[in-house]
Protein backbone atom coordinates (compact mmCIF):
# COMPACT_ATOMS: atom_id res chain seq x y z
CA UNK A 1 0.00 0.00 0.00
CA UNK A 2 1.73 2.96 -0.95
CA UNK A 3 1.50 5.95 1.22
CA UNK A 4 0.64 9.25 -0.96
CA UNK A 5 0.19 12.07 1.22
CA UNK A 6 3.32 12.34 2.09
CA UNK A 7 7.60 12.06 0.91
CA UNK A 8 10.55 12.45 3.25
CA UNK A 9 13.46 14.96 2.33
CA UNK A 10 16.81 13.97 3.25
CA UNK A 11 18.09 17.93 4.01
CA UNK A 12 21.18 17.29 2.93
CA UNK A 13 20.94 16.43 -0.41
CA UNK A 14 17.36 16.46 -1.13
CA UNK A 15 16.96 13.20 -2.02
CA UNK A 16 13.36 12.31 -1.78
CA UNK A 17 12.03 8.61 -0.45
CA UNK A 18 8.91 7.28 0.07
CA UNK A 19 8.16 6.73 3.55
CA UNK A 20 8.20 2.55 3.10
CA UNK A 21 11.77 2.87 1.92
CA UNK A 22 12.76 4.55 5.53
CA UNK A 23 15.98 3.05 6.61
CA UNK A 24 15.73 1.85 10.89
CA UNK A 25 17.93 4.83 11.91
CA UNK A 26 15.99 7.65 10.11
CA UNK A 27 19.24 8.71 8.14
CA UNK A 28 19.76 9.17 4.77
CA UNK A 29 22.59 6.05 4.01
CA UNK A 30 25.01 8.38 2.37
CA UNK A 31 24.96 11.76 3.77
CA UNK A 32 23.86 10.27 7.24
CA UNK A 33 21.50 13.45 7.57
CA UNK A 34 18.17 13.66 9.13
CA UNK A 35 14.97 13.42 6.92
CA UNK A 36 12.04 15.58 7.20
CA UNK A 37 8.51 14.88 6.15
CA UNK A 38 7.23 16.68 3.01
CA UNK A 39 3.75 17.88 1.69
CA UNK A 40 2.85 18.12 -1.82
CA UNK A 41 1.55 21.63 -0.72
CA UNK A 42 5.45 22.03 1.34
CA UNK A 43 7.49 25.35 -0.05
CA UNK A 44 10.40 22.72 -0.68
CA UNK A 45 7.83 20.49 -2.94
CA UNK A 46 6.82 23.70 -4.95
CA UNK A 47 10.55 24.84 -5.22
CA UNK A 48 11.39 21.14 -6.92
CA UNK A 49 8.16 21.89 -9.53
CA UNK A 50 6.74 19.07 -8.00
CA UNK A 51 4.28 21.20 -5.71
CA UNK A 52 0.16 20.60 -5.80
CA UNK A 53 -1.55 23.76 -7.29
CA UNK A 54 -4.25 23.87 -4.51
CA UNK A 55 -2.61 25.06 -1.27
CA UNK A 56 -4.79 24.41 1.90
CA UNK A 57 -6.68 26.83 2.62
CA UNK A 58 -5.96 29.26 5.47
CA UNK A 59 -9.16 30.79 6.00
CA UNK A 60 -11.32 28.14 5.44
CA UNK A 61 -8.72 25.67 8.70
CA UNK A 62 -8.79 28.35 11.15
CA UNK A 63 -12.90 28.25 11.00
CA UNK A 64 -12.70 23.99 10.93
CA UNK A 65 -10.21 24.59 13.97
CA UNK A 66 -11.94 26.85 15.99
CA UNK A 67 -15.22 24.94 15.25
CA UNK A 68 -13.54 21.32 16.45
CA UNK A 69 -12.88 22.98 20.24
CA UNK A 70 -17.03 22.18 19.86
CA UNK A 71 -16.44 18.42 19.38
CA UNK A 72 -16.61 15.37 21.54
CA UNK A 73 -14.85 13.06 19.27
CA UNK A 74 -11.00 12.44 20.79
CA UNK A 75 -8.91 13.49 17.27
CA UNK A 76 -10.57 16.80 17.49
CA UNK A 77 -10.18 17.43 21.51
CA UNK A 78 -6.79 16.88 21.17
CA UNK A 79 -4.41 20.02 20.35
CA UNK A 80 -1.92 17.96 17.87
CA UNK A 81 -4.60 16.51 15.50
CA UNK A 82 -7.16 19.24 15.65
CA UNK A 83 -4.69 20.80 13.26
CA UNK A 84 -4.64 17.19 11.45
CA UNK A 85 -4.70 19.04 7.48
CA UNK A 86 -1.42 20.35 8.23
CA UNK A 87 -0.40 16.87 9.60
CA UNK A 88 -1.81 14.76 6.97
CA UNK A 89 0.85 11.59 8.06
CA UNK A 90 -1.69 8.74 8.49
CA UNK A 91 -3.47 6.62 6.14
CA UNK A 92 -6.80 6.50 8.44
CA UNK A 93 -7.27 9.21 10.89
CA UNK A 94 -9.17 6.35 13.59
CA UNK A 95 -5.50 5.12 13.70
CA UNK A 96 -4.16 8.30 15.69
CA UNK A 97 -3.19 7.13 19.38
CA UNK A 98 -4.12 10.34 21.41
CA UNK A 99 -4.19 11.40 25.48
CA UNK A 100 -5.62 14.86 24.50
CA UNK A 101 -2.23 16.39 24.49
CA UNK A 102 -1.70 19.92 23.49
CA UNK A 103 -4.27 22.80 24.22
CA UNK A 104 -1.63 24.12 26.82
CA UNK A 105 -2.35 27.66 27.87
CA UNK A 106 -0.34 30.53 26.94
CA UNK A 107 0.38 32.33 30.65
CA UNK A 108 1.33 36.01 31.02
CA UNK A 109 4.66 36.70 33.32
CA UNK A 110 4.08 39.36 34.72
CA UNK A 111 6.85 39.75 37.18
CA UNK A 112 9.54 38.22 35.03
CA UNK A 113 8.88 40.87 32.26
CA UNK A 114 9.72 43.60 34.96
CA UNK A 115 12.73 42.28 35.83
CA UNK A 116 13.72 42.01 32.47
CA UNK A 117 12.32 45.03 31.27
CA UNK A 118 10.03 44.14 28.71
CA UNK A 119 6.52 45.00 28.12
CA UNK A 120 5.45 41.56 27.08
CA UNK A 121 6.24 38.19 28.25
CA UNK A 122 4.35 35.12 28.05
CA UNK A 123 5.22 31.22 28.23
CA UNK A 124 3.51 28.72 26.76
CA UNK A 125 3.41 26.09 29.17
CA UNK A 126 4.12 22.63 27.31
CA UNK A 127 4.55 20.85 30.67
CA UNK A 128 0.92 20.40 30.67
CA UNK A 129 0.52 18.21 28.58
CA UNK A 130 -0.52 14.52 29.62
CA UNK A 131 2.52 13.36 31.25
CA UNK A 132 4.10 16.53 31.65
CA UNK A 133 6.19 17.54 28.96
CA UNK A 134 6.35 18.86 24.97
CA UNK A 135 7.27 15.45 23.95
CA UNK A 136 3.62 13.89 23.94
CA UNK A 137 2.77 16.75 20.66
CA UNK A 138 5.69 14.47 19.08
CA UNK A 139 4.36 11.23 20.62
CA UNK A 140 1.07 10.94 19.36
CA UNK A 141 2.03 11.62 16.06
CA UNK A 142 5.18 9.06 15.82
CA UNK A 143 3.56 6.93 17.55
CA UNK A 144 0.57 6.51 15.92
CA UNK A 145 2.50 5.94 12.68
CA UNK A 146 3.70 3.04 13.86
CA UNK A 147 0.68 1.09 15.33
CA UNK A 148 -0.72 2.18 11.46
CA UNK A 149 1.85 0.35 10.35
CA UNK A 150 1.90 -2.77 12.25
CA UNK A 151 4.81 -2.42 14.72
CA UNK A 152 4.09 -4.60 18.21
CA UNK A 153 7.39 -2.86 19.76
CA UNK A 154 8.44 0.54 20.04
CA UNK A 155 11.90 2.13 21.97
CA UNK A 156 13.85 5.24 22.76
CA UNK A 157 16.62 6.23 24.02
CA UNK A 158 15.95 9.00 26.42
CA UNK A 159 16.78 11.82 29.26
CA UNK A 160 13.56 11.00 30.80
CA UNK A 161 10.91 12.64 29.24
CA UNK A 162 10.82 11.11 25.81
CA UNK A 163 10.88 7.33 27.62
CA UNK A 164 7.59 9.00 29.64
CA UNK A 165 5.71 10.25 26.32
CA UNK A 166 6.17 6.87 24.91
CA UNK A 167 5.70 4.40 27.29
CA UNK A 168 2.36 6.12 27.78
CA UNK A 169 1.09 6.02 24.27
CA UNK A 170 2.51 2.76 23.84
CA UNK A 171 0.43 1.80 26.31
CA UNK A 172 -2.61 3.51 25.28
CA UNK A 173 -2.10 1.40 21.53
CA UNK A 174 -1.61 -1.48 23.19
CA UNK A 175 1.93 -1.86 21.94
CA UNK A 176 5.20 -3.00 24.18
CA UNK A 177 8.19 -0.07 24.75
CA UNK A 178 11.53 -0.21 25.67
CA UNK A 179 13.66 2.83 27.11
CA UNK A 180 17.31 3.20 27.33
CA UNK A 181 17.97 5.47 30.14
CA UNK A 182 21.22 6.70 31.25
CA UNK A 183 21.96 5.54 34.97
CA UNK A 184 21.73 7.97 37.61
CA UNK A 185 21.05 11.02 35.72
CA UNK A 186 17.36 10.88 34.81
CA UNK A 187 14.98 12.88 37.33
CA UNK A 188 12.86 10.35 39.97
CA UNK A 189 9.58 11.47 38.18
CA UNK A 190 10.47 10.75 34.76
CA UNK A 191 11.88 6.88 35.77
CA UNK A 192 8.87 6.05 37.84
CA UNK A 193 6.22 7.14 35.02
CA UNK A 194 8.01 4.82 32.16
CA UNK A 195 7.60 1.72 35.06
CA UNK A 196 4.20 3.07 35.77
CA UNK A 197 2.75 2.57 31.82
CA UNK A 198 4.67 -0.41 31.45
CA UNK A 199 8.04 -0.22 29.87
CA UNK A 200 10.89 -2.33 29.70
CA UNK A 201 12.72 -0.14 31.40
CA UNK A 202 16.49 -0.41 30.69
CA UNK A 203 19.37 1.69 32.86
CA UNK A 204 23.08 2.04 30.56
CA UNK A 205 25.93 2.61 32.53
CA UNK A 206 26.80 5.70 30.15
CA UNK A 207 25.48 8.93 28.94
CA UNK A 208 22.81 9.98 26.29
CA UNK A 209 24.75 9.75 23.35
CA UNK A 210 25.67 6.15 24.76
CA UNK A 211 22.41 5.28 25.17
CA UNK A 212 21.63 6.09 21.53
CA UNK A 213 24.19 4.41 19.87
CA UNK A 214 23.03 1.32 21.59
CA UNK A 215 19.78 1.20 20.64
CA UNK A 216 20.71 2.43 16.66
CA UNK A 217 22.18 -1.72 16.90
CA UNK A 218 19.41 -2.58 18.68
CA UNK A 219 16.41 -1.16 15.94
CA UNK A 220 19.27 -2.18 13.40
CA UNK A 221 18.49 -6.01 13.97
CA UNK A 222 14.81 -6.11 15.02
CA UNK A 223 11.38 -5.30 13.78
CA UNK A 224 11.53 -2.56 16.43
CA UNK A 225 10.05 1.18 15.92
CA UNK A 226 12.69 3.85 16.82
CA UNK A 227 10.67 6.90 18.51
CA UNK A 228 13.76 9.65 19.24
CA UNK A 229 13.40 12.55 17.49
CA UNK A 230 15.27 11.59 14.56
CA UNK A 231 12.18 10.41 13.54
CA UNK A 232 10.69 12.65 11.64
CA UNK A 233 6.81 12.08 12.45
CA UNK A 234 8.62 13.50 16.14
CA UNK A 235 8.97 16.79 14.53
CA UNK A 236 5.19 16.53 12.98
CA UNK A 237 3.27 16.43 16.12
CA UNK A 238 5.98 19.01 18.11
CA UNK A 239 5.25 21.02 15.00
CA UNK A 240 1.68 22.48 16.42
CA UNK A 241 2.27 24.62 19.53
CA UNK A 242 3.31 26.77 17.02
CA UNK A 243 -0.27 26.96 15.51
CA UNK A 244 -1.65 26.43 18.79
CA UNK A 245 0.65 29.90 19.75
CA UNK A 246 -0.45 31.92 16.71
CA UNK A 247 -4.25 30.76 17.19
CA UNK A 248 -3.86 31.83 21.01
CA UNK A 249 -2.68 35.43 19.86
CA UNK A 250 -5.49 35.88 17.87
CA UNK A 251 -2.94 35.11 14.66
CA UNK A 252 -0.92 37.83 15.59
CA UNK A 253 2.53 36.00 15.44
CA UNK A 254 4.86 37.04 18.37
CA UNK A 255 8.52 38.82 17.87
CA UNK A 256 10.38 35.79 19.64
CA UNK A 257 10.27 32.56 20.57
CA UNK A 258 12.90 31.00 22.81
CA UNK A 259 13.00 27.42 23.52
CA UNK A 260 15.92 25.46 25.21
CA UNK A 261 18.33 23.52 23.06
CA UNK A 262 18.70 19.30 24.22
CA UNK A 263 18.74 17.28 21.18
CA UNK A 264 17.48 20.64 19.29
CA UNK A 265 14.83 18.72 17.56
CA UNK A 266 12.05 21.06 19.65
CA UNK A 267 13.52 24.27 18.13
CA UNK A 268 13.61 22.96 14.77
CA UNK A 269 9.70 21.36 14.61
CA UNK A 270 8.32 24.94 15.99
CA UNK A 271 10.82 26.74 13.54
CA UNK A 272 9.07 24.13 10.51
CA UNK A 273 5.76 25.14 12.00
CA UNK A 274 5.79 28.87 11.57
CA UNK A 275 7.40 28.66 8.68
CA UNK A 276 4.65 26.57 7.06
CA UNK A 277 2.14 28.77 8.80
CA UNK A 278 3.67 31.73 6.77
CA UNK A 279 3.64 29.93 3.61
CA UNK A 280 0.26 28.61 3.69
CA UNK A 281 -0.71 32.21 4.29
CA UNK A 282 -1.75 32.14 7.94
CA UNK A 283 0.97 34.91 8.72
CA UNK A 284 2.62 37.00 7.30
CA UNK A 285 6.28 36.91 8.90
CA UNK A 286 7.75 34.21 11.29
CA UNK A 287 9.22 35.25 14.75
CA UNK A 288 12.66 35.02 15.36
CA UNK A 289 13.15 31.59 17.01
CA UNK A 290 16.51 31.24 19.49
CA UNK A 291 17.90 28.30 21.22
CA UNK A 292 19.30 28.33 24.50
CA UNK A 293 21.71 25.92 25.80
CA UNK A 294 23.17 24.73 29.58
CA UNK A 295 27.02 25.69 29.73
CA UNK A 296 27.82 22.43 30.27
CA UNK A 297 25.41 20.62 27.21
CA UNK A 298 26.41 23.71 24.58
CA UNK A 299 27.89 22.22 21.32
CA UNK A 300 25.35 23.98 19.14
CA UNK A 301 26.08 27.55 20.84
CA UNK A 302 29.51 26.69 20.65
CA UNK A 303 29.02 25.83 17.10
CA UNK A 304 27.25 29.49 16.50
CA UNK A 305 29.78 31.72 18.30
CA UNK A 306 33.15 29.91 16.21
CA UNK A 307 30.85 29.87 13.44
CA UNK A 308 32.44 26.20 12.51
CA UNK A 309 31.44 23.99 9.64
CA UNK A 310 30.31 20.82 11.79
CA UNK A 311 29.37 20.49 15.38
CA UNK A 312 31.83 19.27 17.88
CA UNK A 313 30.50 16.99 20.49
CA UNK A 314 31.10 17.75 24.35
CA UNK A 315 30.41 15.21 27.11
CA UNK A 316 27.52 16.76 28.67
CA UNK A 317 26.96 18.00 32.08
CA UNK A 318 24.20 20.11 33.87
CA UNK A 319 21.52 19.51 36.60
CA UNK A 320 19.26 20.21 33.71
CA UNK A 321 18.78 16.69 32.95
CA UNK A 322 16.72 17.05 29.73
CA UNK A 323 18.84 19.07 28.00
CA UNK A 324 22.22 16.82 29.19
CA UNK A 325 23.29 15.85 25.35
CA UNK A 326 26.55 16.64 24.15
CA UNK A 327 25.88 15.41 20.36
CA UNK A 328 22.53 16.66 19.36
CA UNK A 329 21.23 14.83 16.42
CA UNK A 330 19.09 17.62 15.03
CA UNK A 331 21.66 20.41 15.20
CA UNK A 332 21.71 20.91 11.29
CA UNK A 333 17.75 21.66 11.49
CA UNK A 334 17.64 23.69 14.44
CA UNK A 335 20.92 25.96 13.33
CA UNK A 336 19.31 26.36 10.19
CA UNK A 337 16.16 27.74 11.50
CA UNK A 338 18.02 29.94 13.99
CA UNK A 339 19.87 31.64 10.59
CA UNK A 340 16.51 31.90 8.76
CA UNK A 341 14.21 33.49 11.46
CA UNK A 342 16.88 35.83 12.79
CA UNK A 343 17.18 34.26 16.26
CA UNK A 344 20.10 33.51 18.33
CA UNK A 345 22.15 30.79 20.04
CA UNK A 346 22.67 31.77 23.69
CA UNK A 347 24.42 29.30 26.82
CA UNK A 348 23.65 30.16 30.77
CA UNK A 349 25.25 28.64 33.71
CA UNK A 350 23.88 26.63 36.46
CA UNK A 351 23.44 28.98 38.88
CA UNK A 352 21.53 31.35 35.62
CA UNK A 353 19.09 28.29 35.32
CA UNK A 354 18.23 27.84 39.28
CA UNK A 355 17.40 31.43 39.61
CA UNK A 356 15.84 31.34 36.39
CA UNK A 357 13.99 28.46 37.80
CA UNK A 358 12.64 29.97 40.96
CA UNK A 359 11.67 33.41 39.06
CA UNK A 360 9.11 31.41 37.13
CA UNK A 361 8.18 29.66 39.95
CA UNK A 362 7.45 32.72 41.92
CA UNK A 363 4.78 33.51 39.15
CA UNK A 364 2.89 30.42 40.15
CA UNK A 365 3.65 28.55 37.39
CA UNK A 366 7.33 26.76 37.90
CA UNK A 367 8.48 24.20 35.42
CA UNK A 368 11.53 21.77 34.85
CA UNK A 369 15.13 23.31 35.28
CA UNK A 370 15.53 22.71 31.48
CA UNK A 371 12.59 24.78 30.75
CA UNK A 372 14.21 27.70 32.99
CA UNK A 373 17.07 28.29 30.57
CA UNK A 374 14.41 30.23 28.19
CA UNK A 375 14.00 32.55 31.04
CA UNK A 376 17.85 32.70 32.03
CA UNK A 377 18.50 32.95 28.81
CA UNK A 378 15.96 35.72 27.56
CA UNK A 379 17.82 38.11 30.29
CA UNK A 380 21.30 37.51 28.53
CA UNK A 381 19.70 38.35 24.86
CA UNK A 382 18.04 41.78 26.35
CA UNK A 383 21.06 42.78 27.93
CA UNK A 384 23.02 42.47 24.66
CA UNK A 385 20.45 44.17 22.53
CA UNK A 386 19.07 41.37 20.81
CA UNK A 387 15.24 42.05 21.88
CA UNK A 388 14.14 45.20 22.62
CA UNK A 389 11.43 46.30 25.56
CA UNK A 390 8.67 46.34 22.85
CA UNK A 391 8.87 42.80 21.48
CA UNK A 392 6.40 39.88 22.56
CA UNK A 393 8.35 37.20 23.55
CA UNK A 394 7.00 33.94 23.89
CA UNK A 395 8.90 31.09 26.50
CA UNK A 396 8.45 27.71 25.63
CA UNK A 397 8.74 25.87 28.98
CA UNK A 398 8.87 22.32 28.11
CA UNK A 399 8.39 20.32 31.44
CA UNK A 400 6.66 20.27 34.49
CA UNK A 401 8.02 21.23 37.82
CA UNK A 402 7.22 17.83 39.47
CA UNK A 403 9.38 16.14 36.32
CA UNK A 404 11.96 16.91 39.06
CA UNK A 405 11.21 17.59 42.73
CA UNK A 406 14.67 16.81 44.01
CA UNK A 407 16.22 19.93 42.10
CA UNK A 408 13.62 22.07 43.53
CA UNK A 409 14.20 20.86 46.50
CA UNK A 410 17.91 21.36 46.79
CA UNK A 411 17.87 24.64 45.28
CA UNK A 412 16.03 25.51 48.50
CA UNK A 413 18.38 23.78 51.02
CA UNK A 414 21.26 25.21 49.30
CA UNK A 415 22.96 22.15 48.13
CA UNK A 416 22.76 22.49 44.24
CA UNK A 417 26.91 24.31 45.03
CA UNK A 418 25.97 26.59 41.96
CA UNK A 419 27.90 29.55 44.65
CA UNK A 420 24.44 31.19 44.65
CA UNK A 421 24.41 34.14 47.09
CA UNK A 422 23.25 32.75 50.64
CA UNK A 423 20.75 36.07 50.36
CA UNK A 424 18.88 34.28 46.96
CA UNK A 425 15.60 36.06 48.36
CA UNK A 426 14.26 33.08 45.92
CA UNK A 427 15.20 30.36 48.27
CA UNK A 428 12.39 29.58 50.98
CA UNK A 429 13.73 26.40 52.36
CA UNK A 430 11.11 24.82 55.09
CA UNK A 431 11.27 25.79 58.91
CA UNK A 432 12.04 23.16 60.97
CA UNK A 433 9.91 23.53 64.29
CA UNK A 434 9.07 22.16 67.60
CA UNK A 435 5.35 21.41 67.51
CA UNK A 436 5.60 23.78 70.54
CA UNK A 437 3.03 27.43 70.47
CA UNK A 438 5.29 29.73 71.43
CA UNK A 439 8.04 28.32 68.78
CA UNK A 440 5.56 28.49 66.01
CA UNK A 441 4.67 31.69 66.69
CA UNK A 442 7.83 33.75 67.66
CA UNK A 443 9.46 32.32 63.94
CA UNK A 444 5.81 33.23 62.32
CA UNK A 445 5.94 36.65 63.46
CA UNK A 446 9.75 37.44 62.48
CA UNK A 447 9.19 35.37 59.05
CA UNK A 448 5.94 37.84 58.30
CA UNK A 449 8.04 40.93 60.14
CA UNK A 450 11.00 40.62 57.38
CA UNK A 451 8.60 40.19 54.61
C1 LIG B 1 13.41 16.96 25.59
C2 LIG B 1 13.39 18.17 26.44
C3 LIG B 1 14.09 19.33 26.10
C4 LIG B 1 14.97 19.42 24.90
O1 LIG B 1 14.29 19.30 23.69
P1 LIG B 1 15.13 18.89 22.37
O2 LIG B 1 14.12 18.70 21.34
O3 LIG B 1 15.83 17.63 22.74
O4 LIG B 1 16.07 20.02 22.14
C5 LIG B 1 13.96 20.45 26.90
N1 LIG B 1 13.21 20.43 28.01
C6 LIG B 1 12.54 19.33 28.39
C7 LIG B 1 11.74 19.37 29.64
C8 LIG B 1 12.61 18.16 27.62
O5 LIG B 1 11.94 17.09 28.02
Amino acid sequence: MAIRSHQLRCIANDARISPEEIASDFRDPETRELYEVEYPWSESSQAAGAGARNLPNASALRHLWAERRDSTLPIDQSGVWRYRELLPILQDDAHAVTLREGNTPLYDLPRCAKLLGLDFLLAKHQGLNPTGSFKDTGMTAALSVAAERGYQWVACASTGNTSAAMAAYAARAGLRSIVFIPEGKIAWGKLSQSMDYGALTVQLKTDFDGCVKMLAELVRRNPIYLLNSVNPYRLEGQKTPAIEICEQLDWQVPDHVIVPGGNLANGSALGKGFAELKHLGFIHRVPKISVIQAEGANPLFQWFTNAEKMLRPVTADTRATAIRIGNPASWRKAARVIEATGGWCESVSEQEIALAKAQIGAEGIGCEPASAVTLAGAKKLVAAGRIDVGERVVLLLTGHTLKDPEYTIDFHKDLLATGMAEANPYRKPPLVLEAEESAVLRALEAEMARA
